[in-house]
């Protein structure tokens, strides 16, 4: 029945967009010590390989993660006349974005051993988030992480990636529609402090035309059932009128509940073979009031990376409102 399969796109300019997002939102959220319910409906296999065969026929993760850990590499290799490019951003601005470095910083954590800039591993957004609920000064708080994926081979995997991080009942990985799974976590339970805090990352890989639908509803009943939730969606940007209407359609339902959103999309540019996924965007409901900043801020140096060889079209755009 499903086809997609995340590690053929693991650490492409989608990846970067919605963890860079889902990074930043993250950091502000953990900045209250009360704990927070992680909610990612679409898990995927949770990290990834990015020297398997799946990633280096797609290529993906070496136009989008690779290049840019380059940015983070030139810090030290500024030598290297191939990697001009890389440096453009950083003459442009001065200095790498704090959301950006902090976001390249935990991908260089999964690459402890590598002897060039390129990541071999590339974590997705469930070791994203367990990396930082389990940093030490986040320990003590105990965040919950609530994973759901429906692929048998991916389920198969992300159990086995979760076994791995011995984090006992502090993390659980179903084979469930996402979708259906969140009704019954929302509201989050309330922490001894008497605060109910939740997170929800929804990023279906819209293979089949229905999960436009399904996303539009999950949002209007997520909303209804814990409307102070931060929601982020990740949505593609393409020629077919469901994906053209989603972003329309969030906004409609984030104004009728009555709540504050944020919209940032991330335009590639054509490449040569004119295929593939060139933009995205991500929909975040109840953002914190930090975030435009910090996108708009490292959304033109990522964009100066990853659009360099690539021709017309490139360009990124955050908004908000309420
Ligand atoms: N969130 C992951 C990340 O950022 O690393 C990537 C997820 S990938 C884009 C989408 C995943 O959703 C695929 O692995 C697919 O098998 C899975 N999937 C598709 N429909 C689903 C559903 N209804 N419920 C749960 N998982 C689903």
């Amino acid at each position: 029945m499903f086809s997609y399969r995340h590690a053929f796109h693991a650490g492409n300019h989608a990846d970067v967009l919605k963890h860079l997002t889902l990074v930043a939102t993250l950091r502000h959220l953990m900045r209250k010590d009360s704990p927070l319910t992680l909610i990612d409906t679409h898990a995927g296999a949770g990290i990834y390989r990015l020297d398997t065969d799946a990633a280096q026929t797609s290529g993906e993760a070496e136009a989008g993660i690779a290049r840019l850990s380059n940015l983070s590499a030139s810090e030290n290799s500024k030598q290297n006349s191939s990697q001009t490019h890389v440096y453009q951003a950083e003459k442009a601005t001065g200095s790498i974005a704090t959301v950006l470095q902090d976001y390249l910083d935990l991908i260089a954590h999964f690459n402890p051993t590598a002897t060039s800039s390129a990541p071999r591993v590339y974590p997705g957004s469930p070791f994203i988030m367990h990396a930082l609920m389990s940093e030490p000064e986040r320990a003590a708080v105990h965040d919950r992480l609530r994973l759901f994926e429906l692929h048998p081979t991916d389920i198969q995997a992300l159990s086995a990636h979760v076994a791995q991080l011995h984090a006992g009942r502090q993390i659980s990985a179903a084979r469930q529609d996402g979708f259906e799974a969140l009704k019954a976590l929302l509201p989050p339970p309330v922490s001894s402090g008497g605060s109910r805090r939740a997170l929800v990352l929804i990023d279906p890989s819209y293979e089949i035309k229905s999960d436009y639908a399904k996303v539009a509803a999950a949002v209007q009943d997520s909303l209804k059932r814990f409307a102070t939730g931060v929601y982020l969606v990740w949505y593609p940007i393409i020629p077919r009128p469901e994906a053209h209407s989603l972003p329309r359609r969030l906004k409609t339902l984030t104004q009728q509940a009555g709540r504050t959103w944020l919209n940032a999309t991330l335009h590639i540019g054509q490449s040569s073979q004119g295929s593939g996924l060139t933009a995205s965007g991500m929909w975040v409901i109840n953002p914190p009031h930090t975030l435009k900043a910090a996108l708009d801020e490292a959304l033109p140096q990522i964009l100066d990376v990853l659009s360099a060889h690539r021709g017309s079209g490139a360009a990124w755009t955050v908004e908000q409102g309420d």
